[in-house]
């Protein structure tokens, strides 16, 4: 069945598994559009994450005893689901961290002492998160590269002639979002990807967006890096994924050091432990891992396929009744975009509309979204941004769009 066909009681059964829909706000049904900054979770995840902690609670790896064996069967079976998740060849070749800015951060330092030297230069783009851009500057701080930035143009699609002519023989990494949490622009990773490796240039892509809405396949992709984050994608929080082909991992360096991580330690030399434990040093967040595997299963039993149909009739919904608003102004308007709305409403700051949407029981995001160098080339000080789940429904965009009108009749 397609999600598109899915009846009025499927979507009912599917919002079922969210108790936290069903809360009050200010005594008011919940609307959650907040769905970019994180997901809610299926009771299987929670189940999933309770059942860990009641059942077979250990630290793993270096247990003998049962439940230490039992914990660490659960905790590498969750990442043998991550690895087919997203198509990766090799079980080893996926780190677990702490979160998509984790995983960038430890591919910007290690990556960095590996391979950069004074001149080189890191390609982004204009419209990355903070968290794709910080750990990229402390690294052209620390060894004297240069940043380059691709631009993009009014609807937020980036430049791909600009990109190709930032491509040269100093350019040591290629690091964009798969999909713009503030734009909803999906990038044309593909291409990028093909166009960096024809001049040998190896790429990361920030996946943190695109993985609960977009099916990945890092080897189609032939990407070198793909991170995510759990918690985004129905999963817990404080877990996320580092993908990494291990020619590039085997010869870089731990980013950081402690249990797990090593071989052999002696006062006088340490020896790394293999992929991929080399970057996982101290007790990882091995009740985490299996409560991330249960939300993949969950995604792919509904089918990223449907998701993506569902949510985009949310999105053209959404788009089509907000603009029935006067002085509505849609920030982001690419041929391939994903469930993200950002939007201005005359001269109305964000921030007030956010404020009265939540007395209403409405949870939008304000703000510049972690992009500032984003909102700064599009001259705003920020956005309202509404993000959609395969949860949500055209009665919470009629809700929604209703209580608008309200609030910017007020403002006005
Ligand atoms: N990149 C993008 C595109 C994001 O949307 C986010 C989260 N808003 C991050 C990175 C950072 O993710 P986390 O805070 O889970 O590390």
């Amino acid at each position: 069945m397609s999600f598109n066909d899915m009846n009025k009681e499927q979507l009912h059964q599917i919002r079922a598994d969210f108790p936290i829909l069903t809360e009050k706000i200010y005594n008011k049904d919940l609307i959650y559009f907040d769905n970019g900054a994180t997901s809610q979770k299926p009771r299987c995840v929670v189940e999933k994450i309770e059942q860990g902690y009641y059942r077979y609670n250990a630290n793993i790896h270096r247990g003998v005893h049962y439940l230490s064996q039992k914990a660490t069967e659960e905790h590498e079976a969750a990442r043998t689901t991550v690895a087919e998740f997203l198509h990766a060849g090799k079980r080893e070749e996926i780190i677990f961290t702490r979160g998509t800015t984790e995983a960038i951060n430890l591919v910007a330092f290690s990556f960095g002492e590996a391979f950069c030297k004074a001149g080189d230069e890191i390609v982004i783009s204009v419209l990355e998160h903070h968290s794709n851009i910080v750990p990229w500057q402390m690294l052209c701080e620390r060894k004297d590269l240069k940043l380059q930035v691709i631009p993009m143009n009014e609807n937020g699609e980036l430049d791909l002639e600009v990109y190709k002519s930032l491509l040269n023989d100093r350019t040591r990494i290629v690091s964009v979002a798969h999909l713009s949490n503030v734009l909803g622009t999906v990038n044309p990773v593909k291409e990028m990807i093909r166009l960096a490796h024809e001049k040998d240039i190896p790429v990361l892509i920030d996946g943190a967006q695109a993985v609960p809405h977009i099916p990945v396949d890092v080897e189609d992709l032939d990407v070198d890096f793909y991170v995510f984050s759990a918690h985004k994608i129905y999963g817990p929080t404080g877990i996320g994924v580092l993908y990494g082909k291990d020619i590039w991992l085997n010869k870089m360096p731990p980013y950081q050091g402690g249990g797990e991580m090593i071989q052999t330690v002696t006062f006088e030399k340490t020896t790394y432990n293999v992929l991929p434990f080399k970057f996982e040093a101290g007790t990882p967040d091995y009740i985490g891992s299996t409560g991330l595997a249960e939300a993949l299963r969950y995604v792919q039993n509904i089918g990223l396929e449907n998701i993506a149909a569902h949510e985009h009739e949310l999105l053209s919904y959404g788009t089509e009744r907000l603009l029935e608003i006067e002085g509505m102004r849609i920030i982001g308007t690419a041929n391939e975009k994903s469930s993200v709305i950002s939007f201005l409403v005359g001269k109305i700051h964000p921030y007030d509309i956010g404020m009265l949407l939540d007395k209403l029981g409405i949870a939008v995001r304000t703000g510049h979204h972690c992009a500032q160098p984003l909102m700064d080339s599009l001259k705003i000080p920020g956005t309202v941004r509404a993000s959609f789940a395969f949860y949500n429904t055209k009665e919470e965009i009629d809700l929604f769009v209703t209580a608008l009108k309200r609030v910017v009749a007020m403002l006005s």
